[in-house]
């Protein structure tokens, strides 16, 4: 606001017109208008405009006698009183700018210009240098600001650049004005649409899209009115409509529906009524009269219906061409004008009602994630308690804490004597303890107990290590080197928070091929959420440039290296700091983010100048982490080109997404990383014989990816077309499913479970099982839908003859990204399908519960570990999800169906038992989709596991 206000003073000056004051003015009248909305009017309120009225009107010009010489520039009254009359005067004598002035005007403006403009010309006091205009504060002020014109040379008088400026009583807050100016860019919208709804409504005519008051069809009459003439708007009249032959709502139907618009649905649908059989009408093998009454609405020009039976489930569509009757419209000017003035207040109270619901939503949200969140905790350290667990189960700053440890389930199960050494705040804190002998269970009891006098508090972690003895010959149980921790509630100390660094070459949604985009996303917010500062560095593709996220891509440096200059950009993407590296050789210049073949020398380009930029921005982040082979580079480079030369401080942490590309690129920044992690337990399981890593297993770990519950939310999905969440569920999905069908193409019968695949279509994936998974769906009564792009040919080849040999009412196939798409397929799906070899992660099938459809997966890697087998796996799930052994009281948290071999049969043990899950019962069918979608696949658990681990790694 300042800026803009000294721009304006800074062009009066110069001579220039002062646009911004004459622009502004017509803000004023409606800023006015928006008095109603406000509530802080008082009576002290009417007392102090009273006041203003009084004194600005009255005896002010007398006030010029006792202003001092060096005043050039004042109002009466001094603390203006908004909506109240005030005056403002000018020494034309002690400015140079109006000095010689024939004629002056005042200019003015409130609220940084946004309201309350005005231009008033000035009036001499007679006998003095003053001048003064007469001037009302506007109602929403809450300062002014002012200047003068000389009318002869257009010169300013602008205080030196600086504006004269009043504050303003009794109007409201700045943040109380933002609140207004948003009500009237709500009424503004509001109108227009209003405007043009009712505009087109008036123009439009029954001819004009081809409605008459009959519809033939199959050499029968269809549709007709009463007397064969068009309906009447406003009027209360009959329609009917002929059954004859059509199998809707069964030959014994005794009512049906009849969903009504009109003007060619302009408004959606507006109305149902039930419709009967008509009496007195003729019935025959053409004849199977049904009639319903309506009260036509009085914009009508066309009525628009579809039929469905009572239960809505088989609809009459008139072969998606929907039913169209004339009605001749009688509306006048008046009822036109009320039309307007009531489609005005409706649609003002919606977009009320849908700021007043989101932000309901938010704070339902922020309450759920918060909860979350600390159900993480508690899962976290239920998982551990059968090693350790303290009274009370989180340990509360300023209080005492008793700490219990079997040794029996640790490597000090030898040991006669067990000794705790405590400390606080990742051993940073100066409270830390001496050892203390722990007090040995009681005959049959298996826990040590030692009690920890006093958590303090300023602590938000407490530290223990257990030891057989104290000093030399004692061994340690450090949990492998990480130490136990628990995090303290209800301390005044923040932990310090951890700068970290990402250096990747993909992330969602800017440049996203696969998980590894989403990846980066996605661990960065949640890492960010828990306090810590997170910066992402990309390569700058040219694709960039189109993208409209980044439209407010800034300049933040460049300089010369590596033979050329490197430009680096910035961008808020997700509510995450990132960089953009671009060297202007052309290396980044394309359009995708794979694909040329010098992508690794591209690459190991980037990561050097991404250190570069960091070294040269004097950054010492903790952790630099980096991202499979395409930025395995850094891990090397840093160490020995930085570590030595400037960036001193970082550590580096790796992460492997997929084993199976660039494995000397991997190998290589295992061996330089201080941590290496894959994306599941599982999958680091799996691969731990690879060469890659099993030199280094120590620093080695499975962390599994969580998907960001914020992008991936039915509930605020824009590509949906209804909204859902798990209590909305089953409408939600049958609204994508609808759509989903229409935009592939499907016309088969819709009650069928819909099995759906979105996937990179290569040979992990399983590709001959998603292949078989089509043709079984299908021979067992469903539908099949896939979205997937092959970069192999022959594979593509494959797909391209599956879909044609399914062509038809049952599949749909879409070979593309498509990343809206990819939406509507979770949402409109009842079972995603991963029939993956090898999985290190994946998201899809976390996607997939938050969607509300059932995962049906290869047990492989993170498949394994995020997706539980209804029939199989109650205590595995009930145990990782929930840290519960005893799921009979806690509960069933399975959430799928799953495989463990590569062929068909095996797809088809757990395929199968799905299937019969949504034929035989739905009701079950249904609630396993609710409890998915209610699971917590967020980066709320994994994101702690990571804080841990990058807190290890910088020795803390
Ligand atoms: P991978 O990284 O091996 O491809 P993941 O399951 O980890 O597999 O991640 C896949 C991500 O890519 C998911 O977000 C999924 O929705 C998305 N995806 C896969 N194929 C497509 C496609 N054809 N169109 C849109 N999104 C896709």
């Amino acid at each position: 606001m300042m800026a803009s206000r000294a721009a304006c003073a800074a062009r009066a000056v110069d001579g220039g017109r002062c646009g911004r004051a004459r622009r502004r003015g017509a803000v004023r009248a409606e800023a006015r208008g928006a008095a109603r909305v406000s509530a802080r009017a008082s009576s002290g309120t009417a007392e102090a405009r009273s006041d203003a009225e009084t004194s600005a009107r009255g005896d002010a010009l007398a006030q010029t006698a006792s202003v001092g010489a060096d005043v050039k520039a004042f109002t009466v009254p001094a603390t203006l009183v908004a909506g109240a009359p005030a005056r403002v005067f000018v020494n034309v004598d002690a400015s140079g700018a109006l000095r010689e002035a024939s004629g002056v005007t005042a200019l003015g403006g409130c609220n940084g210009w946004r309201c309350g403009a005005f231009e008033r010309s000035m009036t001499r006091v007679s006998g003095t240098p003053w001048m003064y205009a007469d001037i009302d504060v506007d109602e929403n002020a809450y300062e002014m600001t002012y200047v003068f014109k000389n009318d002869g040379t257009s010169a300013y008088e602008n205080n030196d650049s600086r504006d004269f400026t009043a504050a303003v009583e009794h109007g409201p807050t700045p943040e109380e004005f933002a609140e207004i100016l948003k009500l009237l860019a709500i009424d503004e919208r509001a109108r227009a649409e209003a405007n043009a709804e009712v505009d087109r409504e008036m123009s439009m005519t029954s001819s004009d899209v081809g409605a008459g008051v009959t519809l033939e069809k199959y050499g029968r009459t269809i549709v007709k009115t009463p007397n064969g003439e068009p309906l009447s708007s406003g009027s209360k009249t009959q329609v009917f409509w002929n059954k004859a032959q059509n199998p809707i709502g069964g030959a014994d139907a005794t009512s049906l529906i009849m969903h009504v618009g009109y003007n060619e649905w302009i408004r959606g649908v507006e109305e149902k009524f039930t419709m009967r059989r008509a009496s007195g009408e003729a019935q025959d093998e053409n004849n199977d009269w049904w009639v319903c009454d309506i009260p036509v609405s009085p914009t009508a020009s066309v009525l628009n219906f579809v039929i469905s039976d009572a239960d809505e489930q088989s609809w009459d569509n008139n072969d998606k061409e929907n039913f169209r009757v004339a009605v001749k419209n009688v509306a006048d000017e008046d009822v036109w004008a009320v039309i307007r003035e009531l489609r005005f207040e409706e649609k003002r109270a919606a977009a009320l009602r849908a700021i007043k619901e989101e932000k309901e939503r938010l704070a339902r949200r922020a309450k759920e994630a918060a909860k979350a969140k600390q159900i993480a905790i508690e899962v976290g350290l239920k998982q551990q308690a059968f090693i350790i667990y303290t009274e009370p189960k989180v340990p509360q700053a300023g209080q005492p804490l008793k700490v219990f440890y079997n040794k029996n389930n640790t490597h000090l199960n030898w040991s006669q004597d067990i000794h705790m050494t405590g400390g606080f705040n990742r051993w940073t804190h100066a409270g830390a303890g001496e050892p203390l002998k722990m007090t040995p269970p009681k005959e049959g009891e298996e826990f040590y107990t030692a009690v920890v006098p006093s958590v303090p508090n300023d602590s938000w972690m407490v530290d223990f290590v257990f030891s057989s003895g104290i000093g030399e010959g004692a061994q340690y149980d450090n949990r492998g080197g990480r130490d136990y921790h628990l995090p303290v509630s209800g301390g005044n100390a923040k932990k310090p928070p951890l700068h970290v660094v990402h250096i990747a070459v993909e992330m969602a949604p800017i440049a996203k091929v696969g998980g590894l985009a989403d990846v980066v996303t996605a661990i960065s917010r949640a890492i960010q959420d828990n306090g810590h500062q997170v910066e992402i560095i990309l390569p700058k593709y040219q694709f960039f440039n189109n993208s409209v996220l980044l439209g407010g891509r800034e300049y933040e440096t460049h300089f010369d290296w590596g033979g050329t200059t490197i430009r680096v950009e910035k961008c808020i993407v997700e509510g995450l700091q990132c960089f953009f590296v671009e060297p202007q050789n052309n290396m980044f210049s394309t359009d995708s983010v794979y694909g040329r073949n010098d992508d690794g020398e591209r690459f190991n380009f980037f990561c050097n100048a991404a250190l570069e930029f960091l070294n040269r921005t004097a950054r010492q982040p903790d952790i630099l982490h980096c991202h499979d082979w395409s930025s395995a580079e850094v891990a090397r480079a840093y160490w020995q080109h930085y570590h030595h030369n400037g960036m001193h401080k970082p550590k580096v942490a790796f992460t492997i997404h997929n084993m199976n590309y660039g494995q000397a690129k991997l190998s290589e920044a295992v061996h330089h990383s201080q941590m290496t992690t894959t994306v599941s337990r599982s999958y680091a399981g799996e691969v731990s014989g690879s060469s890659v890593v099993n030199g280094n297993l120590q620093k080695f770990y499975g962390v599994r990816n969580g998907i960001d519950p914020d992008i991936w939310d039915p509930e605020i999905d824009n590509f949906l077309p209804m909204k859902y969440n798990a209590e909305t569920c089953v409408q939600g999905k049958a609204a994508a499913r609808a759509e989903l069908r229409s935009r592939l193409g499907m016309s088969g019968w819709d009650d069928k479970p819909i099995v759906g695949v979105v996937s990179r279509l290569t040979a992990q994936k399983g590709v001959h099982l998603i292949k078989h998974a089509a043709h079984h769906t299908l021979a067992r009564g469903g539908q099949f839908v896939l979205l997937g792009s092959a970069p192999d040919p022959k594979i593509q080849g494959e797909f391209n003859g599956l879909a044609n040999s399914l062509s038809g009412d049952d599949s749909g196939f879409f070979f593309a990204f498509d990343e809206p798409l990819s939406h509507l397929m979770y949402a409109g799906c009842d079972i995603i399908l991963v029939p993956s070899m090898f999985e290190p992660c994946g998201l899809t099938q976390m996607i997939s519960m938050r969607y509300g459809a059932v995962p049906v997966v290869r047990a492989t890697g993170g498949l394994r570990d995020t997706v539980f087998d209804v029939d199989n796996e109650k205590e595995r799930a009930a145990w990782e999800i929930a840290g519960s052994s005893d799921w009979k009281t806690d509960g069933d948290v399975t959430n799928g169906f799953s495989f463990e071999g590569t062929d068909e049969g095996s797809l088809d043990y757990a395929l199968d038992r799905c299937l019969d899950a949504f034929y035989n019962d739905r009701e079950w069918f249904r609630s396993l989709q609710k409890r998915d979608m209610l699971q917590d696949w967020s980066w709320n658990k994994p994101a702690l596991e990571y804080e841990e681990l990058y807190f290890k790694c910088i020795g803390q």
